[in-house]
């Protein structure tokens, strides 16, 4: 599927695979742990360029329901632009962390 952020090159957004929840449970422990190792997890099982890679890691919440950039934090679905700041977030439902 394509997303797009306003904030973000490129303009026309990137085509991103279709996670699987486990995918997405551990790419996001990742991203916290490192977004280094996060952007070469994604390069070298998902087969994208560098420049993807970075962008889905950038964009990918550490919590859910909570923007990365503004902390506004009610964001109810999956891929969803912040009505606060206009920023995309992967606001991905994982069973990480515990809280409900
Ligand atoms: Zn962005
Ligand atoms: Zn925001």
């Amino acid at each position: 599927m394509i997303v797009k952020c306003k904030n973000c090159l490129p303009k026309e957004g990137i085509d991103i695979p279709d996670f699987a929840i486990a995918e997405k449970s551990k790419l996001m422990a990742l991203t916290v742990q490192s977004p280094l190792h996060s952007t070469k997890y994604i390069i070298d099982n998902f087969k994208l360029s560098h420049r993807d890679a970075k962008y889905i890691v950038t964009h990918i919440n550490k919590i859910y329901g909570q923007c990365n950039r503004c902390k506004f934090d009610h964001l109810d679905e999956e891929y969803m632009s912040c009505p606060e700041c206009g920023a995309l977030n992967f606001n991905w439902k994982t069973d990480n962390g515990g809280e409900i």
